[in-house]
């Protein structure tokens, strides 16, 4: 603790992001770096607490309650606070595989559980993650480390997202010669084809990491659809062991009347296409533009949030993102305390464009779809919704039950369906034999990772259904060190 009157000098700042109003106009990212003397001021302001609760990573009531990889949190903020960034960015490194990508887009479950955050506000942890990593990519000290030896032992990570990634970076540590098969055009998984550019660079910051892990050995194959155009057959065939990262990418559907009509769509169709064609330079084909549309996107979540950025970005008319949870409490509520995540309202990126360009945030909360109606053309044109109440039903759980005289009707042409997901896509895991879990989810214990198929592993989305970059990079590494067990008997892998 290099400053133990830290906390008490200086009040928690983080550099406003680009305003919302310019940054619609562009897909750039719209984060601002903090000058040097701001950020050690900020890493002053860290306690070094006896037990420190940011780093612990656990989960409390049924959410990540600090760091899920274990960021040496308060060692990095003095080291940031005394000027080390060397020393900040190599103790960075031993836990995060890739902190330019948490440092972006993690939701920072540290802070929610920062001590300080008990009488202040929290230390800017996620910001000084953020600045040390592009630092050390400024001073050229992130530079591709090639494994001194090889084992000799083949292993295929199919699926390219931030678990596999982090996988596949362990193992090539470990000395394995590794092969990352990949369904998509690119690498990177939802890091690439979900979280939209401006949360997230693709071509400076994904590709960048990608370009280093390729330059220390390990092989990339896009376009291989394993289970498809790549026979399962092959893989058991060419390699000594498989981790599997396929990621949980089936779409929760709404079935109600008018969901065949056209103007209705999963948001990952929307999203991944926008990104697709920012990457290749082409037009967002007609039927997925919101331009000059009203849009209604349904779930209020992240996903959901990024359809609404996406859809601001394409010039749409109006947007609604209808949530069917109540609205959160502005503070932590009673049996949501200190340290668990907190359960709060938060204007997240697309919520702040929405609310500067039509005068409020577009999420209505406690609302849910009954039908869509279409035009004569067969295309949706309008939303019929009703206001639901939460009430207790006879099994003492929780469920919706519409409130009479609520029902609306409001204007969609375009409608983004952003409701969650329902695990990984069965065909890969029944062409493997895979055993499911009751939440269908690939089975395979965390810790363990072992599938039922002897040599196969499965870790991230795809084993604990959908959750964040932060835990499939915890995943992806876990599980490499448990695939170098099997292969070798024993592992050095953290
Ligand atoms: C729109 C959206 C926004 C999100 N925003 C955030 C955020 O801001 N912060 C955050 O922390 N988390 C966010 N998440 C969640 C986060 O992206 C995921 O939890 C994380 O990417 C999971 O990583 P993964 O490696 O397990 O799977 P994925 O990232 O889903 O990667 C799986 C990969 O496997 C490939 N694949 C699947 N089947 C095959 C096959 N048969 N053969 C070959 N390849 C295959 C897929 O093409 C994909 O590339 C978001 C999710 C979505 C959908
Ligand atoms: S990875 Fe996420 S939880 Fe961990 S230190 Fe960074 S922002 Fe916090």
């Amino acid at each position: 603790m290099g400053k133990p009157t830290g906390f008490k000098e200086f009040t928690r700042e983080i550099p406003a992001d680009r305003s919302p109003l310019e940054r619609i106009r562009d897909w750039e990212e719209f984060h601002v770096h903090t000058a040097e003397e701001k950020l050690r001021e900020q890493g002053a302001r860290c306690m070094d607490c006896g037990t420190p609760f940011c780093q612990t990573g656990m989960i409390l009531n049924g959410a990540a309650s600090g760091c899920p990889i274990n960021n040496l949190i308060p060692e990095f903020n003095d080291l940031v606070y005394r000027g080390l960034w060397r020393e900040a960015l190599d103790r960075l490194h031993k836990t995060n595989n890739f902190p330019e990508f948490t440092g972006r887009v993690c939701p920072a479950p540290c802070e929610g559980a920062c001590v300080l955050g008990i009488i202040e506000p929290p230390v800017t942890i996620k910001n000084i993650e953020f600045s040390i990593i592009e630092r050390g990519f400024e001073e050229g000290w992130v530079v591709p480390h090639p494994p001194k030896r090889r084992t000799g032992k083949k292993v295929a990570v199919v699926g390219s997202g931030p678990a596999g990634l982090a996988c596949a970076d362990q193992l090539n540590k470990a000395g394995h010669l590794v092969t990352v098969l990949e369904r998509a055009d690119r690498i990177g998984g939802l890091l690439t084809y979900g979280i939209p550019n401006m949360k997230l660079d693709k071509d400076d910051i994904v590709q960048r990491r990608v370009d280093i892990l390729a330059a220390e050995g390990i092989e990339f194959v896009t376009n291989a659809n394993v289970g498809q155009s790549y026979p399962v057959e092959k893989l058991r065939q060419d390699f000594d062991a498989v981790v599997l990262c396929c990621g949980a990418t089936q779409a929760r559907d709404l079935t109600v009347d008018g969901r065949d009509l056209d103007g209705i769509y999963p948001a990952m169709e929307f999203l991944s296409t926008n990104t697709k064609c920012l990457l290749d330079g082409t037009e967002v084909p007609a039927h997925l533009s919101a331009k000059d549309r009203h849009v209604v996107v349904i779930g209020g979540g992240d996903t959901g949030t990024d359809c609404v950025g996406t859809s601001i970005r394409h010039g749409c008319k109006s947007v609604v993102q209808l949530e069917i949870l109540p609205k959160p409490p502005a503070t932590r509520a009673p049996n949501n305390p200190w340290p668990e995540w907190p359960k709060i309202y938060r204007m997240d990126y697309g919520q702040e464009e929405a609310a500067a360009l039509y005068g409020a945030d577009p999420r209505v909360y406690c609302t849910t779809t009954k039908k869509f109606v279409g035009d004569a053309n067969g295309r949706v044109n309008e939303l019929h919704t009703v206001q639901i109440e939460w009430k207790l039903d006879p099994q003492g759980r929780y469920s919706p039950v519409d409130v009479a005289g609520t029902e609306k009707v409001i204007p969609g042409q375009l409608v983004l369906l952003a409701m969650g997901f329902l695990g990984p896509e069965k065909p890969l895991v029944e062409k493997l034999g895979l055993a499911i879990d009751d939440r269908s989810n690939v089975k395979a214990d965390y810790g363990k990772f072992s599938t039922s198929v002897e040599g196969v592993f499965a870790a991230g989305d795809m084993r604990r259904g959908q959750s964040l970059v932060v835990w499939a990079i915890n995943e992806g590494r876990a599980a490499a060190r448990e695939c170098d067990r099997f292969l070798m008997g024993v592992s050095n892998l953290p």
